[in-house]
Order: C-alpha cells, then structure tokens, then sequence
C-alpha cells in the first residue's frame, strides 16, 4: 500500500477558485497542494491547443469587469495584470453597418453614460425614455427583495417596451449571465447595471486578456512552490472528505484543512462529511440546470472588425472580439446557447457569417477558417431557485471548506464570483489552522 501524501492544506479543483484560495494560502505562507484532473489550469476559463493551426485559442472569449475587484486583485497576485487591455467604449453595430459608440461623457456617474446614450441611433426616442427611467428604478431597487424573481418581471413592473428590451436590456444581461431575461433572477441582472453600467467609468471598464487564458496562470507553479506547496496536474479526486482526499488510481493526501473547488455537479457524489455522508450543502443543487455558451473563432481573407470588439444589435450573435488588431481574426460569441447547441458545426458557421455580413457589409459571405466551441454547462442558469439553493463559501463543522463560482458570493457565474469564493474558503482555512492571513487579504 503506498502511504499517504501529506501536507497542511489540499485545494481540490484548479479553476479560478481553486487557484484564488491556493495562491491566497501560499502568499500567508501556508504550504498547499492543488490538485486538478486536467493537464491545465484555469477550469472553464481555459484554453485548448489546436494542433492543425498550432496554436492556443480560448473555449470562449472571457472578459473581466472594472468591478471584479477579487479578480483584478487575484491577477495581481499572480503576476499578469498587466496581461489586459481595458476599454471604456463599446461598440453597437447594426444590421446595414451603422455603428453607435457608448463612452464616458462630461457627465460624472451615474450619468457618466447620459450623453453617448441619447445619441445611440438604434434606440428610438420613446426606448431611451423608458430606459432613463429603469435606471433610475435599478440605482435604488432592493437586489435580495428581487431574488426570488425574474429580471423580465422587474422590467415590465418598469415599464419597459418590448423593443428597448430586445435591444438595450437583453444584449447586455444575455452576456452578463448567461441566461434570458424571463429566466435570470432579477439580483445579478441588477447587480450588472448598480455595480458595473451605473458606477462609473472604472467600474464599468472592460478588461480583455491581451493571452490565451491558459497562460494566465504560468506563475501559479512558483508562488504555490516558494510557499512549500505545489500543483499536481492530471490527479482527478474521486472521494473528498474533512482530512482527506482520494484520488482515482487509489492515491490519498491527507490535510489539515481541505478545500473543494470543484463544479458543484462534480463534487456531488464526491464530496462527503465526517460522518461519511454526503455533505448537505449540496442537496438543493442537485437537479439545477446549465446554460450553454458557443464560442466562433473565424478568420476572413481581409480585416471585418475594425474595432476591438463589437455588440450585434438584435442579432443571435451577440458579441464579436478581435483577436490581435488586423481585424481579420476575431471571436463571435453567443450566451444562452442552448438552442444553437444542438446545430452542426456548419450550421452555427452559417449562422454566424450571416450576422456578420449582415452587420459589415463588405464582409465576404463565409470565412476563411472557422471553429466553433461549445460549452454546454458553461455557467449553471441563475434562476431564483438556483440563487435561493447556492450554500455559502468556506466551512461549516464536520464539512469540507467549499469553493466555487456556484456558491453565495452575491456574483453571477463569473471569474469574478469564482476569485471571492477562493478568497472565503482560504481565510476558513487558515482560521481551522489558527493561521492569520499575511496577504493584505484583511
Ligand atoms: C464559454 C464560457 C464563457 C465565459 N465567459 C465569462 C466571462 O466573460 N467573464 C467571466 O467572468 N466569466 C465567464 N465565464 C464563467 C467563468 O469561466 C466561471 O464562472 C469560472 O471560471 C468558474 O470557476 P470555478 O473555479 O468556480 O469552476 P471551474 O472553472 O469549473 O473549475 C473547477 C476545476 O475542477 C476541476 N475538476 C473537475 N473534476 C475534478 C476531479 N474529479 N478532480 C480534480 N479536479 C477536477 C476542473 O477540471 C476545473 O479545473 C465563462 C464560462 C464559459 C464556460
């Protein structure tokens, strides 16, 4: 029998939350082994290697906010923020070409937006009316009153036209939480316009990775190894458990503290108390649904997208992002997916050039070389159940510390809600280890 492993604390899952609460151990000295089933790091913000074109391409465009403190804070730590290139304008284009630019004005938030707004050709003058209103509505609504339902339902009780939803509402929650306004919980759509749109230029900045994803996480090896600890690829967990965990193959680490970062769906049938029962917390999870996002790599035999990235107005291709600055190479994204994920990869290449066609014209009809990725549990679907279900990060006696974007840290399924939850269960840990955290975590 081979002994066991040990050491003072095992992060199991090594996504973004995996990888916050290990780095935020070994930066307050505490030697941690992070153990991920896959040869990378990263989880669902990954990258995969495409062997015919010899490069790393994205499962999917991720962009960060302004406001994802944690995770800004989190790629400090790990040595890559520089790693992003910020943007304060978007682009809205429409079908025929006609571009809107929304950008910061001479207004200081929450009117920050007024200007380019008013002048935004694809809203009519009644849209911009009832939307002006909304915002008001939403800077003073109560996020934890609205929990238990719709978004849709909170902007019908606003008053707001089918149109401004299909073309101002929608676009920007679709993308945000990945699911549809008459489904998502009004408390992250909420969240997205209080803590994003309506608080400032900062705030509502977006932070888009200048590299794969992948390579975001090269320096993780070093800090968790200068602290003692290391990260161990290719170990898949079949059985976690307060002190202990097994992996597949019959290995074992045993721990003074374990923290399970893996996809709620994953850790159940895996994740068990000291009494050897499964862990409680994630009963009312069981059964939840998933939202599928589709990421499009296209390359064009001349530049199409002059900008760094685009809005398709009304389109099912939601966003475009560039890839380098040609404009020739860029990723369409489409969130709430689940209707496209079904089609062939043909279809949905169809699909795509078309809006793209349609919104560029000029554009040839279909693209030199096109991929396309889908990700059919990219983010559980933020329903009021689901927000009502999700247990709170880090411990509770007899259990295993638990991490993961799915837990409630008051965030949609985002890097984001993933780098805080990582942050709650390290500091849950270092407490069981009567350790004070030394990170500026405090
Ligand atoms: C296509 C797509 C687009 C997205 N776009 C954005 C965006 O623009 N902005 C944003 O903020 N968020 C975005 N998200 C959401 C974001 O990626 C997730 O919310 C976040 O990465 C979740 O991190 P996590 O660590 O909680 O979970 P995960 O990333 O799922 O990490 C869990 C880890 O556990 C590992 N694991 C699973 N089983 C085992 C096992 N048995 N043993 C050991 N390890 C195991 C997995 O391999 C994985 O690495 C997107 C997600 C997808 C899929």
């Amino acid at each position: 029998m081979v002994s066991p492993t040990r050491c003072r604390v095992v992060v199991v899952g090594g996504g973004v939350a995996g990888i916050s609460a290990a780095v935020e151990l070994a930066l307050s000295g505490v030697p941690v082994m992070l153990l991920e089933a896959r040869r990378r790091l990263g989880g669902r913000a990954s990258s995969f290697h495409d062997a015919s074109r010899g490069c790393w391409y994205d499962n999917s465009q991720h962009i960060a906010l302004g406001c994802c403190t944690a995770y800004r804070e989190l790629c400090r730590r790990i040595e890559v923020e520089d790693d992003f290139d910020w943007y304060t304008r978007q682009q809205w284009v429409e079908a025929g070409g006609r571009v809107t630019t929304i950008q910061p004005g001479m207004f200081p938030p929450p009117l920050h937006y007024a200007e380019s707004f008013l002048g935004a050709a694809f809203l009519s003058p009644a849209d911009k009316f009832a939307i002006g209103r909304a915002m008001i509505a939403i800077r003073f609504a109560d996020r934890e009153a609205w929990k238990s339902r719709t978004f849709g339902e909170f902007l019908r009780t606003a008053g707001q036209p089918q149109t401004s939803i299909d073309r101002f509402w929608s676009p920007i929650i679709v993308s945000a939480c990945n699911l549809h306004v008459d489904r998502v919980s009004a408390s992250p759509a909420l969240k997205v316009f209080q803590e994003g749109f309506l608080a400032g230029t900062g705030a509502s900045a977006m932070g888009i990775p200048r590299v794969p994803l992948v390579e975001l996480y090269r320096h993780v090896p070093r800090i968790l190894s200068e602290a003692g600890g290391e990260v161990r690829l290719g170990m898949a967990v079949e059985r976690i458990e307060p002190g202990r965990v097994r992996t597949v193959g019959g290995g074992e680490v045993r721990a003074e503290s374990v923290v399970c970062a893996l996809p709620f769906e994953k850790a159940i049938g895996r994740l068990f108390n000291d009494r050897g029962e499964p862990d409680g917390r994630l009963k009312a999870l069981s059964g939840v649904g998933f939202s599928t996002i589709l990421g499009v790599h296209v390359q064009y035999d001349r530049p199409v997208l002059s900008h760094p990235s685009a809005v398709l107005v009304e389109r099912g291709t939601h966003w475009l992002f560039r890839r380098g600055s040609v404009g020739d190479e860029f990723q369409a994204v489409i969130s709430a997916a689940d209707e496209w994920a079904g089609l062939t990869d043909e279809a949905i290449i169809g699909r795509v050039a078309s809006d793209i066609c349609a919104c560029f014209p000029g554009a040839p009809a279909t693209p030199r070389w096109a991929r396309a990725v889908r990700e059919r549990r990219a983010t559980w679907a933020a329903t009021p159940a689901f927000e009502a279900a999700r247990p709170a990060p880090g411990w509770t006696p007899g259990g295993v510390i638990l991490a993961g974007d799915y837990t409630a840290v008051d965030w949609p399924a985002t890097m984001e809600g993933a780098a805080r939850s990582g942050k709650a269960a390290a500091i849950a840990a270092m407490e069981t280890l009567g350790i004070l955290p030394q990170s500026g975590s405090h």
